[in-house]
Formats: C-alpha cells, sequence, structure tokens
C-alpha cells in the first residue's frame, strides 16, 4: 500500500506499509538504551534576592541537598559589590537513570546598594555558555562536547503581593530571549489563595504588557503522554506558586510528607491543593525536560548563534538555522573562514594604502622643496642677469666716452 505525498522542497514522498519485518521500530528503544548508558545533562539557572528559597527548592525539586548552606541575606553594611556566579554540578541517579544536573546559582543578585547592572554578569555567563558550546562546536571531535548552556532559568519573585519590582521587569527583559524563563512567585505559603491568584493576574499582566516571553509547554506537536490538557492546566498556573521544604514532616492523620508545619496547619509540597510545585516539577522535570533542551538548542542558541555571525558580517537564510545539517555546518564554517580571509583582506588593503599615502606624501614634501630650491634658483640667476647687463651697460658708456679722452691728449700734446 503506498500513498504520495508532496513536502515542501517539491520532492514527493512516497509512504509506504511494509508487509514484513524490517526492524527499525526499535529504533526508540536503542535511542532509549544509548540515553540511558550515556546520561542526561541539564543546567538550571536560578535567579531571586537572596533569602527567597532558591536553595531549598532546589534541594527540593531534586531532592537531596545540593548546596552547602549560605550565610545569612547580607546586611547593609556587608553588601557586596556585584553580582557573582556560583556553579554546583552533581550527577543524580534515578531507577538506572543518570542526570548530570548543575545548578547556576546568582548569589548577591537584588543585595546590592545599586542594583541597575545586577544582570549584567548573569546575561554574560548565560552567552559565555553559548560561546563555549560554539567553540567546542567547531572542534574536530564534537561529540565530546558537554553542553554548559542553561536550559532553563527560574526567576524567583518575592512574595509582596503588589506586581513585579522594576528590577524582576529589567532583569526578565534582558534575559528571556536568551534562556527560558520560568517565573515562580517564592515562599506561596505566606500569602492566602485570593491573593495568590490576584498576585498571579498581575504578574502575567506584566509579563503581557512588557511583552517577556516565558517558556510555553504547547509549542510542540500533542503526543499521547502529553495531553492537551496536561499542558494547559500547566499553563494556567504560571507564575507558579511555590513552597519549598527539603525536610519531611508527620500529620495529624499519619502521612509523612514534605512540607512546612505552622501553628495553623502543615501547608504540603507536594499537594496540588496548597502549591505549585507538582507542576513546576512537571514542567521542569518528569514531562518537559527535553522540550527545554530543545528549544534552547533549536531557537535560543540559534538565534545567539545567527547574532554573532551577523555581527561578524556573515549573513545567513534564517531558515537554514532550523535544520542543521553536516552540510549546513560545512557551509557554516566555510562562510566563518571565508569572513576571517575578507577581514584579513581589509586589514592588508589598509595598511598598504596607508603605505602608499604615506610615500606620496613624501614624494610631494621633495617636490614641493624642489620648486622652492628651482624658484630660488632662478631668482639668482635672475638677479645675476640684470647685474651682467648694468655692468654691460656701464662698460658700453665708458667706450664710448674713450676717443674725445685720446683727442683731447693729442690736442695738448701738439700745442707743447
Ligand atoms: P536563598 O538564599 O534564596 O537560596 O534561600 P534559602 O533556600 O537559603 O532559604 C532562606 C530561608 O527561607 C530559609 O530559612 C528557608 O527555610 C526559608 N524558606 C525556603 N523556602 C521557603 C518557603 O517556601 N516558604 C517559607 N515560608 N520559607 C521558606
Amino acid at each position: 500500500v503506498a500513498d504520495v505525498q508532496a513536502n515542501g522542497n517539491g520532492t514527493s514522498i512516497i509512504r509506504r506499509k511494509i508487509t514484513s519485518l524490517v526492524g527499525f521500530s526499535n529504533l526508540p528503544a536503542q535511542h532509549h538504551r544509548r540515553s540511558v548508558r550515556k546520561g542526561f545533562d541539564f543546567n538550571v539557572m536560578v535567579v531571586g534576592e537572596s533569602g527567597l528559597g532558591k536553595s531549598t527548592l532546589v534541594s527540593t525539586l531534586f531532592n537531596m541537598p545540593l548546596a552547602p548552606p549560605r550565610a545569612a541575606p547580607y546586611s547593609s553594611a556587608s553588601a557586596p559589590k556585584t553580582v557573582s556566579i556560583q556553579s554546583i554540578s552533581s550527577e543524580i541517579e534515578e531507577k538506572g537513570v543518570k542526570l548530570r544536573l548543575t545548578v547556576v546559582d546568582t548569589p548577591g543578585f537584588g543585595d546590592l546598594i545599586n542594583n541597575d547592572d545586577a544582570w549584567r554578569p548573569i546575561v554574560s555567563n548565560v552567552e559565555q555558555r553559548f560561546d563555549s558550546f560554539l567553540e567546542g562546536e567547531n572542534t574536530y571531535n564534537r561529540s565530546k562536547v558537554t553542553d554548559s548552556r542553561i536550559h532553563a532559568c527560574i526567576y524567583f519573585i518575592a512574595p509582596t503581593g503588589h506586581s513585579l519590582k522594576a528590577l524582576d521587569v529589567e532583569v526578565m527583559k534582558k534575559l528571556h530571549h536568551r534562556v527560558n524563563l520560568i517565573p515562580v512567585i517564592a515562599k506561596s505559603d505566606i500569602m492566602s489563595d485570593e491573593e495568590i491568584t490576584a498576585f498571579k493576574a498581575r504578574i502575567r499582566a506584566d509579563l503581557e504588557h512588557h511583552k517577556i516571553n516565558i517558556f510555553e509547554t504547547p509549542r510542540y506537536e500533542l503526543d499521547s503522554d502529553k495531553s492537551m490538557e496536561e499542558k494547559t492546566s500547566i499553563m494556567s498556573k504560571i507564575p507558579f506558586a511555590i513552597v519549598g521544604a527539603s525536610s519531611e514532616i508527620t500529620t495529624p492523620d499519619g502521612r509523612i510528607v514534605r512540607g512546612r508545619k505552622y501553628p495553623w496547619g502543615i501547608v504540603e509540597v507536594d499537594n496540588e491543593d496548597h502549591c505549585d510545585f507538582v507542576k513546576l516539577r512537571a514542567m521542569l522535570v518528569q514531562n518537559f525536560m527535553e522540550e527545554l533542551k530543545e528549544y534552547t538548542d533549536e531557537v535560543l542558541y540559534e538565534n545567539y548563534r545567527a547574532q554573532k555571525l551577523i555581527a561578524m558580517g556573515v549573513s545567513q537564510d534564517q531558515s537554514v538555522f532550523k535544520e542543521i545539517s553536516p552540510s549546513s555546518k560545512m557551509e557554516e564554517e566555510r562562510a566563518l573562514q571565508n569572513a576571517r580571509l575578507q577581514k584579513m583582506e581589509a586589514e592588508m588593503k589598509m595598511v598598504f594604502q596607508q603605505k602608499v599615502a604615506e610615500k606620496e606624501q613624501k614624494l610631494k614634501r621633495s617636490e614641493d622643496e624642489l620648486f622652492a630650491r628651482h624658484r630660488e634658483m632662478k631668482q639668482q640667476l635672475e638677479k645675476e642677469r640684470r647685474e651682467l647687463e648694468s655692468k654691460l651697460a656701464q662698460a658700453e658708456l665708458e667706450r664710448h666716452a674713450m676717443p674725445e679722452e685720446k683727442n683731447t691728449k693729442k690736442k695738448f700734446s701738439l700745442r707743447s
């Protein structure tokens, strides 16, 4: 059975149903085996003021303490001068699947006396990671390149109940073209359900007003695992109202849960009626980790690479960025090489022109000197000619006066 379909390139694809087993239906299993053997890399960045529960949330998400406890939030006297970037990597394993997890923290963010440039070290760290991946891709052994690009950035919003702060807006605006932004309301257990609903609506309106892109799940074709309903339900909770707690407590009905205990009751981290932690975990770890990595690779990184190439003077068809084939890679390397050669040629031309201009100036100077000397000599000669002429005229006059003088002498001698 065969049916013919035309694809976008003008060629046609013949779809056939095979009657006997060929074996490639086993490809997903092979892929699964390979992925399990190699393990997975995942790099997540947490941005937010200190004390908002970033370390606690990461430990809660991955069920293990990741970072050593940090000093208490800075006092104004010891306020840091810059935002530093700290990266902690660990290898964790669940049911035989290895995950190399890197958490990038931004201590000092929001704690400075002047937070105007707080976004700079964060954006530059994200871009440096793109740069080192780009460099790695251009090396001989590309398969050995480790992916240190940030796959997701959890942005912690303080539970103020008002709206986004100017600093939040500025930083998210600088970051959203470079990372998958996932905004969360930190320590949401200090707010009532009504306050959270109103705060979420205000944050969503702010994000829309400032045209800040956040990571969205329903970007890809639907498949059986990720039903539209599930994606819509995850998206409807953004920004996720989060509660973090890595320790376990016993509820009055005898259950052991991760949560926070208060005089009025217990807030359970893994209970969807209490907070959105489960939804955040579904987006970040359980269901959409691969999509986060795919979007980072195919859109965020490709856009960065395109901008970089354009800045270097290499133009490329945007549609090419979507599919990365070996030939397009070679093409790109050739374009890079050409750009380098053109740059060298331009530099050589500039040096040559500079040298020619110097020579011309020197020649012009000696020409002027020659002219001046020539003029001087001409004037001198003219002067000498005039002097000679006047001497000649004088001599002429003297010659005419001579005979009279002789006659006078003759007369005088006769008389005597
Ligand atoms: P970081 O500086 O942002 O990494 O914050 P930490 O994770 O070190 O947390 C700072 C303090 O806030 C600690 O005392 C935590 O126990 C507490 N904390 C963390 N998460 C929550 C939360 O969801 N709700 C509340 N009420 N406190 C939290």
